[in-house]
């Protein structure tokens, strides 16, 4: 869309003028001619097609009617306040409804006048009527564009109609500008490409999008500007993908050493998975090719990826580098530190904790050996990125729960050698493929798919308010038997009173049902001062307490393998990956686990699907699927401050196999020609020019 024609400013186009420029700037975001017409139909309608009122009937999904308007009528009062209009044709009457806009529909609605009407027939009190109609003046002379059985409707708002920009409006702007730019709209992709995955032209399918002929055609039409909008998205990251390795020299990881090879023959208490395996030796490959290596792991809570994480600083000790790794939480930090000394045992190597509770004196220390590198891993919060910590050569950076961190934040860590280090970022947040293609399309990725050998899946059950005694029942059964139990309350966003709240009152409850001295009860929530957090935590770590009451404060890679039953209040106010993630803190010993979502009685629909889906399936990667048909790619964790996903027609819980043909492409096209300089990727070299980079990790230099 770089074309004169298409960046020419909307004002310049026939029938638009400054004053609905301004309108259509302000409430569509359509500033040239090329937004315009990619201001795409969001449905079409049948303009041969009309039904007689007396066929109206309340089964019916939709309907379209063409008669008069004979009478329109406020009546009701403040909030029932409505119009009501009375529309006839030969066969009867049917009423119309309005409850919104009622100043603006007065003033333009013409009693007398012929509509063509459209929406869904409802029946109340045995009369049938139709709420929200959209209406469209009837004017016989009018000229048509397309096939009248598929017109376009277009998204308008109610400003706009005020400037005659309702959807047909639109339609008559997007007309006129076909009329003038269509010779000069570009193809935008080599013909080889079209050949290859049999694509009709760019601007053939932009004509068609709006004014299809039959179904055929515009099916033909989407798929084109699907792939369009996917293969010029996989182009920017692969290419950015492909210059960062060319920009960013990496450190040589020239051997396994000692260290290695005596952790993984000596220490190492268990077989490590075929994945975990796996990824290993993805990263050892990674660390050699003197490169900088840039990768997700992504694998489900309880895959074991912190033992991943480890051999790989310990294959950075082996090469004469140090290590860091950084959580999001001071518990996950000293969580983090305490197993892996524990794994590594004294004197293997020199490893020390930084969060913002370390005192002055020890912080001292910990830059001193930092800088004149006798201290090996470091590992800690974001303390960690502050620019007093100096290295004096860090090789290799961790970050777990990568989504919990800014970019800025990682650019931080980047920075701290000469040479970037190599950067491994973990996330227990599985996300579907096609959402890691694009977010984190210029990164390489590894997935732990497999869980350690002999975990018992987790059992999980939903448990309505009222069988609320039940679950107490158990939760008694389970501590008797020796194990802990985790309560957690959601917290609420809007009002962080309302959390604490949620929690006394519960406590209230269980303190009732579980008194002292038999049992012991933890309390952690995001209010209190760190130092009793951890307090707090430790004793229940120690299983000096048998309950855990929790806020979501525990949600991250806290690990009791003891803990077997996770109790979840509220659990349809928490999100699908949330209650994964909640899930995840239990089923980490030998014992059956249970996970218990307790919920009110009422449930919207989504609510339901969530926890039905949790009951069904431990699955992390099944679960981010489902959760993102159901919200979004924009609201899934981790997306917000990614622009590469604001799409006008792809869609990434749809579209898996038009994105994966587009990456396969993007990847043939580089490997063949990387440079794009052949003479028939001129047009993709040309692209690259123009525009600004994608979402970038190399942006985080
Ligand atoms: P996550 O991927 O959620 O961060 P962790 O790394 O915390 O998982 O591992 C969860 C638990 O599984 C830890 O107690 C860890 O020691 C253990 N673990 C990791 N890998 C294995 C393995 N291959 N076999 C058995 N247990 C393992
Ligand atoms: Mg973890």
């Amino acid at each position: 869309m770089a074309e004169l024609s298409q960046i020419t400013p909307i004002e310049y186009l026939k029938g638009v003028g400054p004053q609905k420029a301004d309108v259509l700037k302000k409430e569509l975001l359509i500033f040239t001619i090329g937004d315009l017409l990619t201001h795409y139909p969001f449905r079409y309608i049948d303009r041969t097609q009309f039904h007689k009122i007396r066929q109206l009937h309340s089964d019916m999904l939709s309907a379209q009617v063409m008669g008069r308007l004979i009478s329109l009528q406020e009546v009701g009062e403040k909030r029932a306040r409505r119009i009501i209009g009375q529309f006839k044709d030969e066969t009867g009457v049917v009423e119309l409804v309005w409850f919104q806009s009622l100043t603006w529909l007065k003033k333009s609605l013409q009693v007398g006048a012929v509509y063509i009407i459209y929406g869904k027939p409802t029946e109340f009190n045995g009369s049938i009527s139709i709420t929200h109609p959209e209406m469209e003046l009837y004017q016989s002379q009018e000229k048509k564009t397309g096939n009248l059985s598929m017109q376009p409707v277009y998204s308008s708002t109610e400003k706009l109609k005020k400037f005659n920009l309702d959807s047909k409006g639109i339609q008559k702007l997007v007309q006129t500008a076909f009329e003038t730019v269509f010779r000069t709209i570009p193809e935008t992709l080599p013909d080889y490409l079209m050949q290859k995955h049999q694509l009709i032209s760019y601007p053939n399918a932009l004509l068609t999008i709006h004014f299809p002929k039959n179904e055929q055609q515009l099916k033909d039409a989407i798929r084109r500007l699907k792939f369009e909008e996917l293969f010029f998205i996989q182009l920017r990251l692969l290419n950015n993908k492909q210059l960062n390795t060319k920009k960013y020299k990496g450190h040589i990881f020239k051997q396994v050493g000692e260290k290695f090879n005596h952790f993984y023959s000596q220490k190492l208490p268990f077989p490590l998975t075929n994945a975990q395996k796996r990824v290993v030796k993805e990263i050892r490959i990674d660390c050699q090719t003197g490169a900088q290596m840039n990768r997700l792991v992504q694998g489900d809570v309880g895959s074991g990826k912190t033992v991943v994480a480890l051999m790989s600083m310990l294959l950075a000790i082996d090469n004469g580098f140090q290590a860091c790794m950084m959580a999001p939480t001071e518990i996950l930090a000293r969580q983090h530190y305490l197993g892996i000394t524990s794994l590594l045992g004294e004197d293997f190597c020199n490893i020390k904790l930084l969060t913002g509770s370390t005192g002055a004196k020890a912080r001292k220390v910990i830059h001193q050996e930092l800088e004149d590198g006798r201290l090996d891993i470091l590992i800690g919060t974001h303390a960690l990125i502050e620019d007093k910590v100096i290295f004096k050569n860090i090789g290799f950076v961790v970050i777990d729960e990568q989504h919990r961190f800014g970019v800025e934040q990682r650019a931080k860590l980047w920075r701290k050698n000469t040479i970037p280090p190599h950067m491994l970022v973990m996330t227990a947040t599985p996300i579907p493929r096609t959402l890691a293609m694009t977010m984190y399309g210029d990164l390489d990725i590894s997935v732990i798919d497999e869980l350690p050998a002999g975990r018992k899946p987790i059992k999980t059950i939903h448990f309505f308010e009222n069988q609320r005694l039940r679950v107490f029942g158990f939760m008694r059964e389970e501590i008797a038997k020796g194990r802990q139990v985790y309560i957690v309350y959601p917290l609420i966003k809007e009002s962080e009173k309302m959390d604490l709240l949620y929690l006394e009152a519960g406590l209230e409850g269980l303190l009732r049902e579980f008194p002292l001295p038999n049992y012991k009860i933890s309390i952690v929530h995001g209010k209190m001062p760190v130092k009793d957090k951890d307090f707090e935590m430790q004793r229940f770590v120690k299983g000096e307490t048998q309950i855990m009451v929790a806020t979501t404060v525990i949600e991250v890679g806290v690990n009791v393998p003891n803990a077997s039953v996770m109790v979840i209040e509220n659990a349809e106010r928490f999100g699908l990956s949330q209650l994964h993630q909640l899930r995840g803190r239990v089923g980490r010993g030998a014992e059956q686990s249970f996970c218990i979502l307790m919920s009110g009685q009422k449930l919207s629909k989504e609510g339901r699907t969530r926890l039905e889906t949790m009951v069904r399936t431990n699955d992390g990667f099944e679960i981010a699927e489902v959760d993102l048909e159901l919200r979004g790619p924009g609201d899934l964790s981790g997306t917000q401050q990614s622009g590469v996903l604001d799409m006008k027609i792809a869609d990434l819980a749809k579209d898996q196999s038009i994105l994966i043909e587009t990456r396969e492409s993007v990847i043939a096209i580089f490997k063949e020609d990387a440079e794009l300089s052949m003479e028939r990727n001129n047009i993709l070299r040309n692209f690259l020019h123009r525009s600004t980079p994608a979402i970038s990790w190399d942006k985080i230099s």
